[in-house]
């Protein structure tokens, strides 16, 4: 099984796959969101570092994130993995690159266009019993409109959902990952996957990339 690192704009789908990859093949997920608030649960050396930063509002060094996921793959002792949200610049990659073994690792890239992953996002529902639709995709329209099929309940657009912070999202993130991308395109590395499908349909695509070592 190829270790993987996951890289995609906002509204891509990347927590779904990542989910059914590791249902599917035992991936360890490691978030980096989940492994900065893990370290400051735990109390260890690192994560009073990590605590400190964040309670002054500052940004976590890429170093310290190096370290931490230096420590977090010796915990995991070799199971397989999908490294998600790091490295979102060249120079994390480059830092990365000095942490990994280099034949044991793919990166997936999925891709968005931009006007469909406003739609995306402009067509988002939820319900407070937690079922989300998309008035803008066929499958995942509200049998009936604005109201819930599961509960019944008047369906409601998220704030954070907002569109204009989403294009800025959005947007840096393609200006933070432009020449990351570039440097693992050069290292054969760089696996395109367009999520304009099924959530399946990804799926199958990106096994064919994990399964191929
Ligand atoms: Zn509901």
């Amino acid at each position: 099984m190829q270790n993987i690192i996951f890289i995609a704009p906002p509204a891509a789908g990347k927590g779904t796959q990542s989910h059914m990859l590791k249902e599917k093949y035992d991936y360890e997920h490691i978030s980096t969101g989940d492994m900065l608030r893990e370290a400051i649960s735990n109390g260890s050396k690192l994560g009073l570092e990590v605590k400190n930063i964040m309670d002054k509002g500052e940004l976590v060094s890429d170093d310290l994130m190096i370290d931490l996921i230096k420590d977090k793959l010796t915990k995991i002792k070799g199971k397989p993995f999908i490294l998600d949200g790091f490295p979102r610049t060249l120079k994390q990659g480059i830092e990365l690159d000095k942490l990994l073994d280099d034949a044991n690792y793919q990166v997936i890239y999925l891709k968005l266009d931009k006007d469909i992953a406003i739609k995306r996002v402009e067509g988002r529902l939820t319900c407070s019993c937690g079922k989300t639709y998309n008035i803008f995709d066929q499958k995942l329209q509200p049998k009936q409109n604005g109201i819930c099929d599961k509960c019944g309940k008047q369906l409601i657009k998220r704030n954070d959902d907002n569109v204009d912070s989403f294009k800025i999202r959005y947007d840096n993130f393609l200006t933070n990952t432009d020449k990351l991308l570039k440097y693992y395109e050069e290292k054969n590395k760089l696996n395109i996957i367009n999520v304009d499908k099924s959530v399946d349909e990804i799926f199958n695509d990106i096994s064919k990339v994990v399964t191929n070592d």
